[in-house]
């Protein structure tokens, strides 16, 4: 089998100009566990990695309805994987760097994303 020499391209999505997505403010496949848990033969080294949804994604391709968040993620502020609920924790705490952080941002997002849902699927048992 020949092997791969050069990273795939990936077609980038044009981003609709929102609310959100002007505030820099937009969740990317960089946060789903399809992403971070991609097996090492579909990981390049730009940050392309495989997805089973979309095939080749990159850290800001925008998310398709079957984005599950992992529960970790690369913070490049301290340039470690780090918990997404340790990040709201440091920035609930003022950690240095983290109360305007944009990535913290996103990171709120998800969970808040996260909570809705889970209110949403309780509402709907209720019914
Ligand atoms: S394409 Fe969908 S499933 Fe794949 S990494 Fe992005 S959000 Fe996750």
């Amino acid at each position: 089998m020949q092997r791969r020499t050069t990273a795939p391209m990936v077609r980038q999505t044009p981003v609709k100009k929102t609310k959100k997505s002007r505030n820099g403010i937009e969740i990317t496949c960089r946060y789903c566990e399809s992403f971070t848990h991609a097996e090492a033969k579909y990981r390049m080294e730009n940050g392309v990695r495989k997805c089973a949804q979309k095939g080749w994604i990159s850290l800001e391709t925008p998310i398709c309805d079957e984005f599950k968040p992992s529960s970790i993620f690369y913070c490049q502020k301290h340039d470690h994987q780090l918990d997404l609920l340790a990040c709201a924790n440091r920035r609930e705490k003022h950690f240095e760097g983290c109360v305007n952080c944009k990535q913290g941002k996103v990171i709120e997002k998800i969970i808040e994303r996260e909570k809705e849902e889970a209110d949403d699927e309780e509402n709907n048992e209720k019914e």
